[in-house]
């Protein structure tokens, strides 16, 4: 293989890197590059050099991270609030979702939005405070 020159410092070369604890921002959160995606990167500067296709790869793996970072953040906030004896179909209710909509979200069953796992963590912080907010809203809405 040809040897390609970094264009970033314009000493290094350009080689596939392949290697574990790589982390990307991926739309909310930094997710873990999988520790087999070579991503060709400057063994001078560090500079990454990803073509339009190896960008979209990487896209595909990190979605795949994220959504399963998600589904384990909810995971872990629901096991929070059910610690706090929150019921489940309180939360569902007040939060607008459908009964048993949480309980497929723990199984890995649905991946949840990170607009949900927000809400989840905002109301771990203080479970009882937050829902009784909650529905004194909706409650004054209604009125
Ligand atoms: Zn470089």
């Amino acid at each position: 293989m040809k040897k390609l020159r970094c264009a970033q410092c314009g000493k290094g070369t350009i080689r596939p890197v392949a290697s574990p604890g790589r982390r990307e921002w991926y739309k909310t959160m930094e997710v873990e590059v999988p520790a087999d995606f070579a991503i060709p990167t400057c063994d001078r500067c560090g500079e990454e050099w990803l073509s339009v296709r190896q960008s979209q790869a990487l896209d595909g793996v990190l979605e795949t991270g994220y959504t399963a970072e998600l589904v384990r953040l909810a995971s872990q906030q629901l096991a929070k609030l059910a610690g706090a004896a929150v019921e489940q179909k309180r939360i569902e209710h007040l939060l607008g979702l459908s009964q048993g909509y949480l309980s497929h979200v723990k199984a890995g069953r649905h991946a949840p939005s990170p607009m949900l796992v927000a809400e989840l963590v905002l109301l771990a912080k203080d479970p009882e405070r937050r829902l009784k907010e909650l529905e004194a809203f909706w409650k004054r809405r209604a009125a």
